[in-house]
């Protein structure tokens, strides 16, 4: 049996997802419990559980995944009124799923402090 993640699962395509951009590095997919009008998640290909895990050998696939991030947040149409970008990281931090993602969320007013 595979010890893939949900979301590595959804990023070779074993369970279905709703794709947004998918590249050798990176694949991101529509959160299925939406908390904006565009609340989209991005993740390394590579399973790093969670932020607190990556080492400096990650650096670059960590400045990648941000970088992709903004990139998918231009295509969405986010650029001109902003969003933001989310990790959570273990059980305070709020993260349920152990693959690391961010969250791009936007399309509404955010708020400060958050939730
Ligand atoms: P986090 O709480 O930061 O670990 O975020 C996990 C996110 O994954 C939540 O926003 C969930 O709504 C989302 N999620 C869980 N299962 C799925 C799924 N099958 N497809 C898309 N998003 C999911």
């Amino acid at each position: 049996m595979s010890e893939d993640t949900l979301f590595a699962k959804m990023a070779s395509g074993e369970i279905p997802s709703d794709e947004v951009y998918s590249d050798e590095e990176y694949y991101a997919f529509r959160d299925i419990n939406p908390q904006a009008p565009t609340h989209v998640l991005i993740i390394p290909r590579k399973p790093i559980p969670k932020i607190s895990d990556a080492e400096d050998g990650d650096r670059a696939l960590l400045g990648g995944l941000v970088l992709k991030a903004t990139e998918i947040a231009r295509r969405e149409g986010l650029e001109d009124d902003g969003y933001r970008l989310v990790i959570n990281c273990g059980k305070q931090g709020g993260q349920t799923v152990y693959h690391l993602h961010l969250h791009i969320l936007g399309g509404r007013q955010m708020n400060w402090p958050p939730g």
